[in-house]
């Protein structure tokens, strides 16, 4: 039993698990969180919540928190307890020390999309004003990245078109790579009730995820694609929609380019785009390609939702580019019940990437090599802006183990536990001279590093997140940070110890600073979210209450471009050694690497990662149900129990990563997204054994 007790004041702030976004109430007695109430007129959740939001937040006050700053020499020395001025000296001392040494592109950063637009802008600011370089990235290069380049490539804005509102439009919904029940639950929730009321679900994915047959919903088509397969079959849909005649042509001529339109159609019209061709290669009936795609072309409004399963691969970015194809093809943009919508995974990935955090963009999406661009933020900040785009996270690695990339900060980033090939990467972390790890907890990262900055929740700070359909939420401070200082005020700190000049009193003045140097931004503020409960951006003069649909008439950048589409099959092959294809996603009660839910007590019970795998694979390798694999790769090997089911098709197995033991990105591959470096998890060749556990 436990004992909540009477709340006696409350607080209304923004989950920080997924890119939902739902807004609670959070009831306090005094400092002591009482519970978490969804909040009725919150826009994104309407009232509803997940388990997640709802009661995993006890990792705030888990005792393994660590609230005293520490460093040591090498990262074999015990920690030692420093002041704040202390830890901000000595990381100051030791960046410039390697920059004196290796230069000024010898160090960087990463940003979290688990941390507040404020915080996260403030990073890339300290990195490109104050490191001198533009060494910044984020860890929306392991999951969205692709999103960022494929919609910005076709529709001129890297973001979802739509608000969850919209779903309520849609006659035919298209589900790519994502499996909302789990993934995106108050989303899910919102888009049943519409598949109640009679709209027609298509679901393309490797795997039957529960929307494949759940009560009361039946999706009229499941594509079982091969993982790996997304160009190939998204191209056979839009094979259909060309080659019968669907395409809806006054809209594609008004709002696309028409010779870009007329090559694309000759590409995709070419018999090995066809159904019977893809079936060969994705083994996707062609007869299921053809029913959906007619009815996608034809059943209304048209709406596609989309996940990580598409875009962690090697060709994440051309499979964004296909969808956004499809949907101008078929009219199915700039309207409501329409749309191409990436379902992001964390709170903050859509703000994260918003307010420059990639090595390539500032604030807004502007490349870095814009004079015009470059001179705003160069005047505000009184620098002179490398105007080279700098490291990814992958090419930071590289660096390091090539002896030019010595120090690095990392804000709210477990990098060992979730970017690929674990091994590359702590060779990596070795070889640096100074790692920062600026967390709540202690992580696998933290076992490299030489600094840790103790972080604040998302209960201890005031600021924004920004969802998945581009919706600004405000995250209000409910309780004092434990450890002192929000993260805002740390980095705020660091830069000061580093020379620069940083004077926030509060993140409403940073917001005010982003307002000021991003047009999409450029009409918000604290006081216009406190009064309107939240706004989609762009929110500007032309849309002073926001934006929830986009390309509303037209397409942000100007006329819609369709992009050929290639299939190019991943370098990473099956084979007799490594004859399955392993494909990754999570459940509901857990969050990605686990280190928040894990460390709640109300769900501890879900205790282990373990391996989907069908019963005919199971029989050929005398798997039984419960049985201890050992699941090897290319790259690695982990130990994990067996969970025999035909939910995934024969040749293919499945996981979670919720749980460090089970270590699944040791044996994901080096492969990665042609145009972003976005890791391929969503296929990696192995072969599955019995084993006597761990
Ligand atoms: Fe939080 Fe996402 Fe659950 Fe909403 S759906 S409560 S944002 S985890």
């Amino acid at each position: 039993v436990i004992e909540i007790g009477q709340p006696e004041h409350s607080v209304v702030t923004t989950c920080a698990y997924c890119g939902v976004g739902c807004t609670f109430k959070a009831e306090m007695r005094g400092e002591e969180l009482v519970r978490m109430v969804p909040f009725k007129d919150g826009k994104a959740n309407r009232g509803h919540s997940c388990v997640k939001g709802r009661f995993a937040w006890g990792y705030a006050t888990h005792k393994e928190r660590i609230l005293n700053p520490m460093v040591r020499a090498k990262i074999t020395d015990p920690w030692q307890e420093v002041t704040w001025d202390e830890a901000f000296a000595h990381v100051a001392a030791e960046f410039k020390r390697i920059q004196a040494k290796y230069g000024k592109e010898s160090i960087g950063g990463i940003t979290s999309s688990r941390c507040t637009n404020e915080e996260t802008y403030l990073v890339q600011k300290l990195i490109r004003a104050g490191f001198g370089n533009n060494n910044v990235d984020t860890c929306a290069r392991v999951c969205h990245s692709p999103t960022g380049y494929g919609l910005k490539t076709t529709f001129g804005t890297s973001a979802g078109t739509q608000d969850f509102d919209s779903v309520e439009h849609a006659d035919v919904v298209m589900i790519i790579g994502a499996n909302p029940t789990d993934g995106h639950p108050v989303f899910a929730s919102r888009l049943k009730k519409r598949l109640r009321q009679g709209a027609k679900l298509i679901i393309v994915d490797p795997r039957r995820i529960d929307l494949v047959r759940t009560p009361h919903v039946e999706a009229a088509h499941h594509l079982p694609l091969r993982p790996g397969t997304n160009v190939a079959v998204v191209t056979a849909l839009a094979h259909v929609v060309v080659t019968e005649g669907l395409v809806d042509e006054a809209f594609v001529r008004e709002r696309c380019d028409w010779s870009e339109f007329q090559d694309w159609a000759a590409f995709v019209s070419d018999p090995r785009h066809g159904p019977e061709e893809v079936e060969k290669l994705s083994g996707v009936p062609a007869d299921e390609i053809r029913q959906a795609a007619r009815l996608f072309a034809t059943g209304g409004n048209g709406a596609i939702y989309y996940g990580l399963g598409v875009t962690e691969h090697s060709q994440g970015s051309t499979t964004v580019m296909a969808i956004a194809n499809l949907a101008m093809a078929t009219g199915n943009i700039g309207r409501e019940g329409v749309g191409v919508n990436p379902l992001r995974g964390q709170n903050n990935v859509q703000g994260a990437c918003d307010m420059g955090s990639f090595p390539h963009e500032l604030p807004g999406y502007r490349h870095i090599s814009d004079d015009a661009t470059r001179d705003i933020f160069e005047k505000l900040w009184g620098v002179t802006l490398n105007n080279e785009p700098g490291l990814r996270i992958p090419n930071m690695f590289d660096a390091a183990l090539e002896g030019t990339f010595m120090g690095m900060y990392i804000q709210g980033e477990d990098i060992v536990q979730s970017d690929p090939n674990t091994t590359h990467v702590t060779a990596a972390l070795s070889a640096m001279e100074c790692i920062v790890v600026h967390d709540l907890f202690l992580n696998e990262t933290a076992d490299y590093a030489h600094v840790f900055l103790p972080g604040s929740s998302f209960l201890e700070k005031d600021g924004t997140f920004t969802n998945a359909e581009r919706r600004i939420n405000r995250v209000r401070k409910v309780m004092s940070p434990k450890n002192g200082l929000a993260d805002w005020e740390v980095t705020q700190a660091l830069a000061r110890a580093m020379g620069m000049r940083m004077d926030y009193a509060h993140p409403s003045q940073i917001m005010d600073e982003i307002a000021a140097t991003t047009p999409s931004f450029a009409g918000v503020s604290y006081a216009k979210l406190d009064e309107l409960g939240s706004v989609q951006w762009p929110c500007n003069e032309k849309a002073p209450e926001g934006t929830p649909v986009m390309h509303i008439g037209g397409f942000a950048g100007g006329k819609g471009k369709f992009v050929i589409t290639e299939y190019v099959p991943t370098d990473e092959k099956t084979g007799p050694r490594f004859p399955l294809l392993l494909t990754t996603g999570r459940i509901l009660s857990q969050y990605n690497v686990g280190a928040q839910t894990r460390r709640t007590q109300n769900v501890v019970w879900h205790g282990e990662d373990r391996l989907e795998i069908h019963p005919h694979d199971a029989e050929q390798r005398g798997v039984k149900e419960g049985d201890w694999v050992k699941l090897q790769s290319r790259s690695g090997e982990t130990s994990l129990r067996a969970l025999i089911t035909d939910r995934v098709a024969p040749g293919v197995v499945y996981t979670t990563f919720h749980h460090p033991d089970t270590q699944a990105n040791v044996i994901t591959s080096e492969f990665s997204d042609w145009a972003t470096n976005c890791p391929e998890y969503k296929v990696t060749a192995v072969q599955v054994s019995p084993s006597n556990g761990p």
